[in-house]
């Protein structure tokens, strides 16, 4: 899994599976399920920090659900409202490439996602976002593989937070339609060079991260609770708390897994011992332990 996450870590998955579409899908899953092997879906990997011993079962990459469409009428569901357009993309769709549909269709409204690694299914997933904004604001509904089932949720059936998504367990997101609104394609193209110059500025560290590797307690950046206790550059083996930006823990050269637990524990109790404060992984630690 060192080859499918950012991090570069994690021992080898017993199957990886990249199904077609939706049918395939469904036959991979019910197979899977015949046989008892437990699986996982995944995007990118820009959030994932697998363990040494990978994972028993089977990873399933949406990569080649990637479709992106212009939908006037999102059908009875949602109410639509004047002036406003809807696209949906495929859970393997990247990020920016739905930025970039949108903006050639004179739409706009999600551009705070250029810059977010990853694809459709792991920033839904996660409630990616940026600049106080999260992605799942600018969602009208999910369409969900659940219990062998495709289906669309609205927004309102579902409960969300700040980098949070309240999903059944073996839930796999296989689309989103996003609500947009007219935008000049220029402006667009502002936003998205802003972004990237932003996070070129930013989040340069140099190294392979999984960017913020904590999420933000309320009301308190994980950052500054990090550099109150002096852990920028602070090393296990191949990790490294990047001495750029300390809420990103990078592998700087050879890291295992274990490295990055290690210094996430290390992390997490130096915060708790200064400031009171328990800091939450934003990244998904999966494998065996
Ligand atoms: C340099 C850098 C900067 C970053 N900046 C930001 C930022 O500004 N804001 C932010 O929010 N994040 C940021 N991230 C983290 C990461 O980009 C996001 O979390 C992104 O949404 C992950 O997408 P992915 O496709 O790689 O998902 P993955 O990492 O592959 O998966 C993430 C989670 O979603 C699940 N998942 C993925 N696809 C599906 C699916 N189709 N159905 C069900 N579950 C699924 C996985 O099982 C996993 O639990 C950054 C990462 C890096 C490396």
């Amino acid at each position: 899994m060192s080859l499918h996450t950012s991090l570069k870590v994690g021992g080898p998955a017993d199957l990886y599976a990249v199904p077609e579409d939706s049918a395939d899908l469904q036959d991979l899953l019910e197979w899977l399920r015949t046989e008892n092997i437990p699986w996982l879906a995944v995007g990118r990997g820009y959030n994932l920090l697998v363990r040494d011993k990978g994972i028993r079962g089977a990873v399933i990459s949406l990569e080649r659900f990637d479709r992106i469409e212009l939908v006037n009428d999102p059908g009875p569901q949602p109410a639509l409202e004047d002036e406003r357009t809807y696209i949906r993309a495929g859970a393997g769709a990247e990020n920016l490439s739905v930025v970039r549909f949108a903006q050639r269709h004179g739409l706009g409204g999600i551009g705070f996602i250029s810059g977010i690694p990853g694809t459709v299914g792991g920033a839904i997933r996660m409630n990616a976002g940026a600049y106080g904004k999260g992605i799942l604001e600018h969602t009208e509904c999910l369409t969900l593989l659940r219990n062998g089932c495709v289906r669309d949720y609205c927004m309102s059936e579902l409960a969300y937070g700040y980098r949070h998504l309240e999903l059944e367990a073996g839930d796999i997101v296989l689309a989103a339609l996003f609500r947009l609104e007219p935008r000049a394609e220029h402006d667009t193209e502002q936003e998205i060079r802003r972004d990237l110059e932003l996070r070129r500025s930013k989040h340069n560290v140099g190294f392979p991260s999984a960017g913020s590797f904590f999420k933000n307690p309320p009301g308190q950046a994980a950052w500054r609770l990090i550099d109150a206790c002096g852990l920028r550059g602070t090393r296990v083996g191949g990790a490294m708390v990047s001495d750029v930006h300390s809420n990103f823990l990078v592998n700087a050269g050879g890291a295992t897994a274990a490295d990055f637990l290690s210094l996430s524990a290390r992390v997490k109790n130096e915060v708790f011992r200064t400031s009171g404060v328990t800091l939450e992984e934003e990244v998904r630690i999966v494998g065996a332990e």
